[in-house]
Order: structure tokens, then C-alpha cells, then sequence
């Protein structure tokens, strides 16, 4: 009789394999983008990632955002839990609304099980068409951003809350949001996301 172990697909690499998280070969280059730094905005106190957006772990983002690889969010998570040191009482995600697939929202689905946390649809909503991220740099990031987030106050007043996102580029998306949470009552806001950007001499910008 013949047991085919390699059920699932590596998120890094495509090719088959007997775990979710990823093969041993990408394992080991996953180890060689770890991120050790962690930030913070004038409203979101501290955020982190597991990863630098770089290599196999930018391709792999790119696939499941365009390809709608939502099966990927397993081993994502699996790396998030392990570099969260954030306790808070509720997870929020990045809202869209323009009905498009939602990479944050996808996220949070599965990280709410592994963080063993409560995930709070509604609690903030996107207010402002916003341009592409993409095509903007940092200053313009962060204007194109301004008061894009209106927060749910019943829902977050006196409450400590995680974001998540899939990538924290200039973090303008953390603190926008991070600000709205904060007039509506929140009471301390951190961010996660599964890669963050090599450029961190962003992150001081951010800060004065
Ligand atoms: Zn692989």
C-alpha cells in the first residue's frame, strides 16, 4: 500500500510537501529573512513582523494576494504566533470597501484560532477612497491615508487591540488606523503583519 504524506503545497516554493507550514529547503531560507527590529507610530505602540518582505517570502505574498491563495494563511500564521508577544483583547483587520479580495481579513480569519483571540468584524471601517498604495512613496502614503478609518466606538472603547496585515511597508496603514481606533476609545493599539519592509530608517521617520 502506498501513503502519499505530501498532502499540501509549500507556500514558497510550490512544490509539494508533508506539511503545511513549508519544505525543509525553504525553511531554511526562511531563516535568513527573519526580522528582528519592531517599530512604532505616533499611535500604534509597537509592531513587528516575522519576516522581511524579501525572496521567497515577497513572491509568496504576491501569489496569495493575486492568485487568492487564501490556503497560505496557515503557515503565515503559524510564523506570526511565533514572533506575537502582543496580548490584546480584541484582533481587527485591515478594512476595504470595495468588496475585493481581502488579504488582512483572510489573515485574521485564521490567526483569531492561533491566538486564541477575539476577532471583531466592524470595529473599524474604511471611509475614504483611497489611491493604490502601490504607486505612492512614504509622505504620499501617509496623506493619502489621512482620515481614511472611522472606528466603531462600542466596539473598541477600553479595549487593547492587535491589527493585522499581510505587509507593514511605511506603516502609514498601522497608524491611520491606529489613530482611529485611539479617538474612538482604544486603549492601546500594536500591529502585526506577516513581512514588513527592509527599509527601516522609515520607521524613525514615523516617530518624529
Ligand atoms: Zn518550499
Amino acid at each position: 500500500m502506498f501513503f502519499n504524506t505530501n498532502l499540501y503545497v509549500c507556500p514558497y516554493c510550490y512544490e509539494k510537501t508533508s506539511n503545511y507550514v513549508s519544505c525543509e529547503r525553504c525553511a531554511n531560507q526562511l531563516k535568513n529573512l527573519v526580522n528582528v527590529k519592531s517599530g512604532s507610530t505616533k499611535d500604534c505602540y509597537s509592531f513587528t513582523a516575522p519576516f522581511i518582505y524579501k525572496d521567497i517570502v515577497r513572491d509568496a505574498i504576491l501569489t496569495f494576494k493575486f492568485e487568492k491563495k487564501i490556503e497560505y494563511c496557515k503557515s503565515f500564521c503559524y510564523f506570526i504566533k511565533a514572533c506575537n508577544t502582543y496580548l490584546a483583547d480584541i484582533l481587527v483587520y485591515v478594512p476595504n470597501n470595495d468588496g475585493k479580495f481581502n488579504s488582512s481579513k483572510e489573515i485574521a480569519k485564521i490567526l483569531k484560532r492561533k491566538l486564541k483571540i477575539k476577532l471583531q468584524n466592524n470595529a473599524i471601517t474604511k471611509v475614504k477612497k483611497t489611491k493604490c498604495q502601490h504607486n505612492c512613496n512614504f509622505k504620499e502614503r501617509y496623506i493619502n491615508l489621512n482620515g481614511a478609518f472611522i472606528a466603531n466606538e462600542k466596539k473598541v472603547r477600553g479595549k487593547t487591540i492587535l491589527i493585522c496585515d499581510d505587509i507593514i511597508t511605511t506603516a502609514s496603514t498601522m497608524q491611520e488606523m491606529a489613530s482611529a481606533l485611539k479617538k474612538s476609545g482604544a486603549l492601546k493599539v500594536f500591529g502585526i503583519a506577516f513581512a514588513i519592509s527592509e527599509n527601516s530608517k522609515n520607521y524613525n521617520l514615523i516617530k518624529s
